[in-house]
Order: C-alpha cells, then sequence, then structure tokens
C-alpha cells in the first residue's frame, strides 16, 4: 500500500559509497511511495559485463566506442526485484560478482561511458515518482532533484554487509579481499576527474551504521514529507503574489 502523505511526482535521490544500504532503502522507498526505482550501478555494471563478454578494452579508444554506442540494456523493477537484460539475455545476477563490480568502477571513470548513461537515466528521472540511487544523482544526473539523500555508513560495517551479501549468494570469499576491493573502488569513484562521488551541497547526511532498514526508512520519509509541504507552502504563497 503507498503511503500518500507524500504527493507522486517527485524525484529522490540517494548517493553513497558501496554497502551504505542505498539498493535496500531506495527500493523500499519506491514500495512505500508507490515510485519507480533507478539502480544507476545497474547500468554501469551491465555495460562492464558486455565489455568482458565482448571482449573489449576500456582502455582502446576504438573498443571504447564500440561498448558505448546504443548501450543495449533495460531495467525493470518488480515485486521487490530488479530484472537486468543486457543485449536481450537477463544478467541481474551475473552482473554482481566482485570481478564486475571492480571493472564497472574502472569504466565509470570514462567520460564516454558515463556520456552513454546519462540520457537513459535523466529520460528515467525526467517522469518523476522515481528513488534513484547512485554516485553523481544528486550532482550530476539530477542536480534539481526533489530530496536529495548521501547515505553512509562506517567502513567497517559496509565491508561486513557486503561479505554477508556475498556468501548469501554462494559466493565464497574471503572478509579482508572484500573490504579491500571495497575501499578502493570507494577512494577510485571518490577521487575520478568526471562525476565523483561526494555528497551534493544540499544532501541530507544519513548514517546508517547503527541503524536498522526501518530506522533509515522512516527517518528519510520523515524528510521527505517535510520537503514536500515546504514546496507545497511555497507554490501556494507564488500564487497569492
Ligand atoms: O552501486 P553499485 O555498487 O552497483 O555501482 C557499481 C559501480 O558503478 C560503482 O562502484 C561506481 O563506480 C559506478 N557508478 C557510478 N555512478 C553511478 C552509479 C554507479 O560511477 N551513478
Amino acid at each position: 500500500m503507498a503511503d500518500d502523505r507524500i504527493p507522486k511526482g517527485l524525484l529522490i535521490t540517494i548517493d553513497g559509497p558501496a554497502g551504505a544500504g542505498k539498493s535496500t532503502v531506495s527500493k523500499k522507498l519506491a514500495d512505500i511511495l508507490g515510485y519507480a526505482y533507478l539502480d544507476t550501478g545497474a547500468l554501469y555494471r551491465a555495460l562492464a559485463l558486455s565489455a568482458q563478454k565482448n571482449n573489449l578494452n576500456p582502455d582502446k579508444e576504438e573498443d571504447l566506442e564500440k561498448l558505448c554506442r546504443k548501450p543495449a540494456i533495460d531495467l525493470t523493477y518488480n515485486g521487490g526485484k530488479l530484472t537486468v537484460i543486457l543485449a536481450g539475455e537477463d544478467v541481474s545476477e551475473e552482473i554482481r560478482t566482485p570481478e564486475v563490480s571492480m571493472l564497472s568502477s574502472y569504466i565509470s571513470a570514462k567520460p564516454m561511458v558515463r556520456k552513454s548513461l546519462l540520457e537513459m537515466q535523466r529520460d528515467i528521472g525526467k517522469k518523476g515518482s522515481v528513488v534513484a540511487e547512485g554516485r553523481d544523482m544528486g550532482t550530476v544526473v539530477f542536480p534539481d532533484a526533489d530530496v536529495k539523500f548521501y547515505l553512509d555508513a562506517s567502513p567497517e560495517e559496509r565491508a561486513s554487509r557486503r561479505y554477508k551479501e556475498l556468501l548469501q549468494k554462494g559466493n565464497n570469499l574471503n572478509y579482508e579481499q572484500i573490504r579491500k576491493e571495497m575501499l578502493k573502488r570507494d577512494a577510485d569513484d571518490s577521487s575520478r576527474a568526471v562525476a565523483p562521488l561526494i555528497p551534493a551541497p544540499d544532501a541530507i547526511f544519513v548514517d546508517s551504521t547503527d541503524k536498522s532498514i526501518d530506522e533509515v526508512i522512516a527517518f528519510m520519509l520523515a524528510k521527505i514529507q517535510e520537503k514536500a509541504a515546504l514546496k507545497a507552502c511555497l507554490r501556494a504563497a507564488r500564487k497569492q503574489v
């Protein structure tokens, strides 16, 4: 049942590092509000998988151009599950391996890659009623979003969440390796020249380290309601002038 205290049509962004809880929280928020869910990390992951499958070297100009030419990626979110289709094939699980995580971070620093995915993201966002998660949602892709969040947690907590998630999926990995790879990915994502991972100046900061998912959601819903009410007041005041 969608929460109707919050109006339809808003664009809500959630940025933050790996393992902060963005996906879980974004999906739940989208479900509660009856909004669409946009996982932009899945787009970068699908493109990385496409490079892997087609033996394309992202450091070669010609290969990079091939990779970025009209990426055939489709995302559908239904019943709490995101389905990612790449060139007609369901790759929803395949894009979640540690190798694809690292390659997606590597290719995401390339301006051509970012440009090739920008329009697709904006087309989805402009319809409104969207919860969009990623690294540059509030800064580059949707600078005019209605409500922006930056979700973080301590590196230990994030690594432990990612480790448990991968274990559940049957991956037999070492915690220290997960932690190192995650920290490298965050450092690379934060220090790249184009669209780095940084909080938008008007983002609401949320530290999820010691909070349950429900606590994070409750806090966000209160903030979204506050912002929506403020916008409605401003609109009404403008009409009276
Ligand atoms: O969010 P997720 O971990 O699935 O993202 C995978 C990678 O895609 C990130 O490490 C980041 O390098 C890249 N990404 C990005 N911009 C976004 C979303 C993801 O650069 N908006």
